[in-house]
């Protein structure tokens, strides 16, 4: 065991007394979820960590410090869908807590019809893998893998009932401020943080994090091809451009404190936010370079081609699915910067040629 972690800092951010900053632990690497308490009317909660009875424990150890009860909860923010956030939402309402469930639109169906097969998209994640060209044999395998590992595990969350739909730009009221709503598309489509204008305080739960950069999700959003596309692709919520042009956003904001959801708490935004950028403004240039590397072989390169390459030691068994949605949002970007045009091969595979002018130099 490592060092125990407090359970609860009070008022983390000075100019907002009344929100504190609660550590709950998860069963993963990363390290304990942080979540949040308002206490104020209507006593809110951002986030609420993993259905695990530890997590619930300490949960109840902070409230009780406060001096409150988790059923005197009235109201339940979610930043997005993942089970270290939305996990004990269930837990707190057997707890006998009756309050409304606030969720963006985009991602209150995955709280509704949560389930942990769900949350993988092994079905719609394998075909875009598959149009991308890896192997169809690797795909089952780990499709395999992924559902053994569900049905061995208690879920880390539940569906629940979301009450509120959230959209950007709504604000969330208590008695002396209120916590505007804004949509930051990227980790999940329906990724929100939350900002305190007056004291300059942004709640982003894994968008913008102390100790990591997030991943992105690439997903379908219809099974029909988008008939303006002219290599017949479906349309696709397309997460690395979307998570890029939200964090544009939040850096003109002008922020003073970040309070993610992992790693600590944040006194430099800026910085943080300019630190994601760059981590993903590298891992975009490395696929460029490695597409003209393969390109200048063959003519095209996949984005499969371009995994094995940067990943050349990786075991693609366990280690393909996050980092090839990485290279598909690297293509992404690189399309819409016109560095890059896709087209099909005869076998259908999607295969990307760089433009001549775009390429890197050979060095
Ligand atoms: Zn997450």
């Amino acid at each position: 065991m490592t060092t125990e972690t407090p359970v609860l800092v009070r008022s983390p951010a000075a100019d907002l007394p009344v929100l504190h900053q609660i550590v709950l632990p998860t069963p993963w690497d990363i390290g304990p979820v942080q979540i949040y308490v308002v206490e104020g009317d209507p006593l809110t909660l951002i986030d609420t960590g993993v259905r695990r009875d530890n997590a619930r424990a300490a949960l109840e150890a902070a409230f009780e410090e406060l001096g409150l009860e988790l059923a005197q909860i009235r109201r339940v923010v979610l930043t997005h869908y993942h089970t270290d956030h939305m996990g004990q939402v269930a837990t707190l309402r057997d707890a006998g807590a009756d309050f409304e469930l606030l969720v963006h639109q985009d991602d209150a169906d995955d709280v509704e019809q949560f389930s942990v097969e769900r949350e993988e998209r092994i079905e719609e994640s394998n075909r875009l893998f598959a149009e991308h060209g890896v192997p169809i044999d690797l795909l089952a395998r780990q499709a395999g893998r992924i559902r053994r590992e569900v049905a061995g595990n208690p879920p880390l969350a539940l569906a629940a009932r979301v009450d509120r739909r959230l959209r950007d730009g709504e604000r969330l009221p208590f008695k002396d401020f209120e916590l505007e709503v804004l949509h930051a598309p990227g980790h999940t489509a329906g990724h929100i943080v939350l900002a305190e204008r007056r004291s300059g305080v942004l709640l982003t739960g894994d968008h913008l994090m102390g100790n990591a950069v997030p991943f992105t999700e690439s997903f379908d959003l219809s099974e029909r091809p988008d008939a303006a596309d002219p290599v017949g692709r479906r349309p696709r919520f397309r997460g690395l451009p979307s998570y890029l042009a939200s964090l544009r956003r939040l850096r003109a904001g002008g922020f003073r404190c970040i309070l993610p959801a992992h790693g600590g708490i944040l006194d430099r935004p800026a910085r943080v936010i300019d630190e994601a950028m760059l981590f993903y403004e590298v891992r975009v240039q490395r696929v460029e370079r490695i597409a003209a590397r393969i390109a200048a072989e063959r003519g095209d390169a996949s984005a499969w081609e371009i995994w094995q390459q940067l990943f050349p030691k990786l075991d693609p068994d366990t280690q393909m699915r996050t980092r090839m949605v990485m290279v598909i949002g690297a293509l992404d970007v690189l399309e819409d910067q016109g560095r890059v045009t896709p087209h099909r091969r005869a076998d259908g595979t999607l295969a990307f040629r760089p433009l001549a002018d775009a390429s890197p130099t050979r060095t």
